[in-house]
C-alpha cells in the first residue's frame, strides 16, 4: 500500500491486488456491529513507532488530525503477579521477594565474569540472553515469552531475533530507565506511541481511497496465480552473497502476471511488480519455475501463525493497560489488549471488549480449536484475575492468520539469503514487508521498504530493501538516508 501511494503521487497507475476482503495485512482494523454500537478492533495491538519523520509525514498526510499521541502502559504476569513492563525496579522488588532478587544479581554477575574468562558463543536468542541478563532475569521475563511466541526453544531460535528485537536492552540500561525515566531508552522501551483514531488499519484504508479517488483499482479478493518471466536462464546464487544489494541481472525481468478471483482469471502486464506474498507460496507461482535450489530454500522458510478471540465485554474498562503478556507456559494464551485504551473510538461508552492472542502453527490443536473452545480456555483465568465476570461476555468473535511470524530458526537466515537473492535478481519485480521478505518488521520498516519500493521504479535505481531496520543506527538515521538515495 505504500508503494502504491508513493507512485500514485508520483503520476504513476499501479494495481493493487489483495488476497484478503480488506487491505491493511496484519495491520488492519476489523469491525464487529453489535447491539451497542462499533467494536473495532486490531489484529493484536499495533502502537506506530519510528525515527522516521518522513513516515510520520506520511501517514498524518493520509489522516490529518485522526492520528494521536497515546502514553503506554503495559505489564507483564509471572506467577499471577503483574509488573511493568518496561521494568520499574522498584515495582519489580516489591513483588519477587529478597531471595529471587539476590539471585538475579547473583546470575548476572556470574555471567559477567563468565563473559570475561569463557564467554558463551553467541549462536541462539538463548545464547544472548544468558550473557545480556544472567538466567534468572531472562527466564523472569524473556524466555517464557519468547518460547510461546515461536513453539521453539531459545536455544533453537537465532540470535538475529536478539539482536533485531532487543537490541541497546542491557540490565545498565534497564537501570538508567528506572532511575532517569524521563530520558529515552532503546527501542524497546518506548513510553509512548501513535495511533490512528479508529485504529492502524485506517492508514491502509485512507491510502486505498486515495488510490482509488486516482483511478486505481484495488482488487479484494483476488490474487496472483502466475508470475511469467524471461531472460538469462536462472541460475542459483551463491548462499554467501550478500542479499538486497540491487545487483538485477540484466535481462531477467516479469513480463506477465495471471491474477484470479472468483469472477475468473486475467493477465495483467506491468512494468514492475512489488510484492508482499510469503516467500513459500511465491516462488511457486514464477513460470517457467525457479531452479530448485530456490524451491527448496523458500519451503524451508517457515511462519508461526495466530488465533485470535475478540470479547465483547459489558464493562467501561477492563484494565489500565494497552496490552499484557503472558509469558507463563500454563497460559494458554500469550497477550490481551484493550482496544479503548489505545483510542475511545474503538468501542462504545459503557463497553469494552479484549483482544486475545494464541500463539500457534496452522494445523496445530490450537489452531483448530472452535470458538466456544478458545473461550472456555480464556475466559476462567482471566475471570481469576479480576479482569471481568463470565457473565459480563456479550459476545466471543475468532478468526486465524497464518504467516503471521517468519520463524527465525537457526538455519533461516541462509534460505532467505538465497531466496532474496534470486527475487533481487529481477529488473522488475521487488519483494518487500514482512511476508515477502521473511523479516520480522513492524508498521514503520514495512512502509519505508514499500516506498523504497517505489522510488527504485520511479529513479530507476535499485534501493536497498533488505537492510530497512536491520542496523541499530536505522532509528537515528531514520529516513535521512533513503532521502539522501532520493536525490
Ligand atoms: C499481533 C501483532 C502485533 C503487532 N504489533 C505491531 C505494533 O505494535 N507496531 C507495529 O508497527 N507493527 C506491529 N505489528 C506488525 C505489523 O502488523 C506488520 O509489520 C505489518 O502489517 C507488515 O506489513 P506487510 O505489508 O509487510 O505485511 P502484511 O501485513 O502481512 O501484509 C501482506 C499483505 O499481502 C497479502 N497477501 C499475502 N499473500 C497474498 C497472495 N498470495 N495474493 C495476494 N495478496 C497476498 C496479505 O493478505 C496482506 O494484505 C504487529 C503484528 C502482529 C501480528
Amino acid at each position: 500500500m505504500a508503494s502504491a501511494m508513493e507512485l500514485v503521487r508520483a503520476g504513476k497507475s499501479v494495481t493493487v491486488v489483495e488476497k484478503a476482503d480488506q487491505v491493511g495485512g496484519l495491520a488492519k482494523t476489523l469491525t464487529y456491529i453489535e447491539e451497542d454500537g462499533a467494536f473495532r478492533t486490531d489484529i493484536g495491538p499495533h502502537r506506530f513507532f519510528s525515527k522516521n519523520q518522513y513516515l510520520y509525514e506520511f501517514i498524518e498526510d493520509l489522516l490529518k488530525e485522526e492520528w494521536r499521541q497515546v502514553r503506554r502502559l503495559t505489564r507483564f504476569c509471572v506467577d499471577g503477579k503483574f509488573y511493568l513492563y518496561p521494568i520499574r525496579i522498584r515495582n519489580v522488588l516489591s513483588q519477587i521477594g529478597m531471595v529471587k532478587a539476590f539471585r538475579m544479581i547473583f546470575d548476572y554477575a556470574w555471567e559477567k565474569i563468565r563473559g570475561l574468562v569463557a564467554p558463551r558463543p553467541q549462536r541462539s536468542f538463548e545464547d544472548y540472553v544468558l550473557s545480556a541478563f544472567g538466567r534468572t532475569l531472562a527466564e523472569f521475563n524473556m524466555i517464557g515469552y519468547t518460547e510461546k511466541i515461536w513453539g521453539l526453544r531459545c536455544s533453537e531460535i537465532s540470535i538475529n531475533w536478539a539482536t533485531q528485537r532487543i537490541k541497546g536492552l542491557s540490565v545498565v540500561s534497564a537501570l538508567k530507565k528506572a532511575l532517569f525515566p524521563k530520558q529515552s531508552g532503546p527501542k524497546t522501551l518506548i513510553d509512548s506511541f501513535y495511533y490512528p483514531s479508529f485504529g492502524s488499519g485506517c492508514i491502509y484504508e485512507a491510502i486505498r481511497e486515495r488510490i482509488e479517488k486516482a483511478g486505481n483499482p484495488v482488487l479484494l479478493n483476488t490474487e496472483p496465480s502466475a508470475i511469467h518471466w524471461e531472460g538469462k536462464p536462472a541460475s542459483a546464487p551463491a548462499p554467501s552473497a550478500r542479499l538486497g544489494t540491487g545487483s538485477a541481472t540484466a535481462g531477467r525481468r516479469v513480463t506477465d502476471v495471471d491474477i484470479r478471483s472468483s469472477t475468473g482469471t486475467k493477465t495483467l502486464t506491468p512494468g514492475s511488480v512489488i510484492s508482499s506474498v510469503p516467500p513459500s507460496v511465491l516462488v511457486k507461482l514464477f513460470n517457467p519455475a525457479p531452479p530448485v535450489e530456490i524451491l527448496d530454500a523458500a519451503s524451508k522458510l517457515k511462519f508461526r501463525s495466530q488465533v485470535y478471540l475478540f470479547l465483547i465485554i459489558d464493562k467501561n474498562s477492563v484494565m489500565q493497560d494497552n496490552w499484557i503478556y503472558f509469558p507463563d507456559k500454563n497460559i494458554p494464551f500469550g497477550r490481551i489488549s484493550e482496544m479503548k485504551n489505545f483510542s475511545t473510538e474503538m468501542a462504545p461508552p459503557g463497553k469494552s471488549s479484549l483482544m486475545i492472542e494464541f500463539f500457534c502453527f496452522e494445523g496445530d490443536r490450537i489452531w483448530n480449536m472452535d470458538k466456544n473452545a478458545l473461550v472456555n480456555e480464556a475466559v476462567p483465568i482471566l475471570e481469576r484475575f479480576g479482569f471481568f465476570t463470565r457473565s459480563q461476555v456479550l459476545n466471543a468473535h475468532h478468526f486465524r492468520i497464518a504467516h503471521v511470524y517468519p520463524l527465525y530458526d537457526l538455519h533461516y537466515e541462509e534460505h532467505a539469503r538465497t531466496v532474496m537473492k534470486w527475487l533481487d535478481g529481477f529488473e522488475n519485480f521487488y519483494a518487500v514487508g514482512r511476508p515477502g521478505r521473511f523479516r520480522y518488521t513492524n508498521q514503520d520498516h514495512s512502509l519505508e521498504m514499500g516506498i523504497l519500493a517505489a522510488q527504485s521504479i520511479l529513479t530507476g535505481v535499485r534501493k536497498d530493501i533488505e537492510t530497512v531496520g536491520a542496523e541499530q543506527e536505522y532509528f537515528e538515521r531514520g529516513y535521512h538516508g533513503a532521502q539522501g538515495q532520493r536525490g
